[in-house]
């Protein structure tokens, strides 16, 4: 049987290995010229491969039972693939990191391990689309080549600049591709006057809202920029804002500036009672930002030279809506080129448990391509892996 993966990044390389130590004969075509871009840029060129908590919370897809049982059933199996290529893994907080601290490691490794099993990687080839015969004839920019069995591992449009087309070929075939929108990625206001915060980092808590209904909620370091804010919570956020605001509505991200108080009107009551005396200003500054502060107040045009006890009422309730449950209306993401993933994709209800097409038969479909984002976290290389080495190891 020869089997062809279309894609040498993360689920590919892992799923022609497995499939390779099970003596089949496995071709590479990959659209770059080397292997393994995308894995190199990933985790700020660290690798963040895998997570010790891999709870389908951490997950969005079209269908979760399925995902999560998947995910669940093969978390030992990653683990002994990295240990059987070499990978010594640096686990900081739970997040999984080759010891080296560099992706090139993983790539290294990976590509090490196709040469050991003598896997054919044909780089520098564009397939463009895939024909069903007795078995798949592969056309590509350069041959076209026939196999018995295909595995589609081409990834998303996220952070690429040169043009997709994977989710094109398998349109063709029949497949229903859930619109793919950025996820993991920084997040645009309305208001574009963001100058004045830009470059405060705050820990803080963000709660998304969908025309005021509540979606869910991140804690976690947020960069205020100058076009909006980013941070892992924000992106961890945004697969879910790029969502809504595709389906025409709303989103807004309320921020906690002060998170874990249960009562903010008595935290700055109980300090003005404290420091008697003191202005607002003075009596915030141990607890939140000043050059925050300092734009909070004018947002609610409030004199910074005023004490808690000088405010009106109106204005004390409109201060601590401020600092508790800031509104940030989104108008929209940095789009692919910035983002880590997409939300969206192949329908996952649309692959068996071994990653098989149930529309044709011998097509195999894994990693990104599918309906599955993660946060950030080692989540979504996670799932590449997994679907990797369960394709690779079912075909
Ligand atoms: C900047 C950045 C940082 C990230 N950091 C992390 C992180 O720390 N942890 C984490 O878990 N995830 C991270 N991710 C996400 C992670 O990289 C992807 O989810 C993962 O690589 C997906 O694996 P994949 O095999 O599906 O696709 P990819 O790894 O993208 O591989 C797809 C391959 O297919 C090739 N290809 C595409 N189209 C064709 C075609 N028509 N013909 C032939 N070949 C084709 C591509 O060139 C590529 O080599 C990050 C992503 C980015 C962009």
């Amino acid at each position: 049987m020869k089997v062809c993966v279309i894609g040498g990044g993360a689920s590919g390389m892992v799923c022609a290995i497995r499939l390779a130590r099970r003596g089949i004969d496995v071709t590479i075509l990959e659209k770059n010229n080397s292997v393994c871009k995308k894995v190199l840029a990933t985790g700020n060129g660290k690798c963040n491969y895998f997570n010790d908590n891999m709870s389908i919370d951490h997950y969005r897809s079209s269908n979760n039972e399925f995902l999560e049982s998947i995910i669940s059933s093969n978390i030992n199996k990653v683990h002994e693939f990295f240990d059987s290529i070499g990978v010594v893994p640096r686990i900081k907080n739970g997040y999984y990191y080759p010891f080296s601290n560099t992706a090139t490691t993983i790539k290294n490794l990976l590509l090490l391990e196709c040469n050991k099993l003598g896997i054919n990687i044909i780089s520098d080839t564009i397939v463009y689309d895939i024909i069903k015969d007795k078995g798949f004839i592969i056309k590509t920019n350069n041959l076209d080549y026939k196999f018995d069995k295909v595995v589609m591992a081409s990834g998303s449009c996220a952070s690429i600049k040169d043009d997709y087309n994977g989710y094109k070929i398998l349109k063709k075939l029949g497949h229903n591709i859930i619109k793919p929108l950025p996820a993991l990625v920084m997040l645009e206001g309305f208001d574009n006057n963001y100058k004045d915060w830009a470059g405060i980092r705050v820990d803080v808590s963000v709660s998304l809202y969908e025309d005021n209904n509540y979606i869910c909620k991140y804690d976690g370091e947020v960069q205020l920029t100058n076009y909006g804010i980013s941070g892992i919570c924000v992106m961890n956020l945004s697969g879910r804002v790029s969502r809504i605001i595709d389906n025409g509505k709303e989103a807004i991200i309320r921020i906690n500036f002060i998170p874990n108080i249960d009562d903010g009107y008595k935290l700055i009551d109980d300090r003005n009672n404290l420091l008697k005396g003191m202005t607002i200003i003075e009596i915030l500054e141990s607890i939140i930002n000043y050059k925050l502060l300092y734009i909070i107040l004018k947002k609610c045009h409030i004199d910074t030279n005023l004490t808690w006890n000088e405010l009106s009422n109106d204005k004390k309730m409109l201060l601590i809506d401020n600092l508790f449950n800031f509104e940030f209306v989104v108008r929209g993401s940095k789009g692919f080129e910035c983002a880590q993933v997409v939300s969206g994709g192949v329908d996952l209800n649309e692959v068996n448990n071994c990653f098989e097409s149930r529309i044709i038969n011998g097509l195999y479909i894994i990693g990104e391509l599918l309906d599955v984002d993660g946060d950030c976290g080692g989540y979504n290389l996670g799932f590449a892996w997994i679907s990797g080495i369960v394709a690779g190891d079912n075909i």
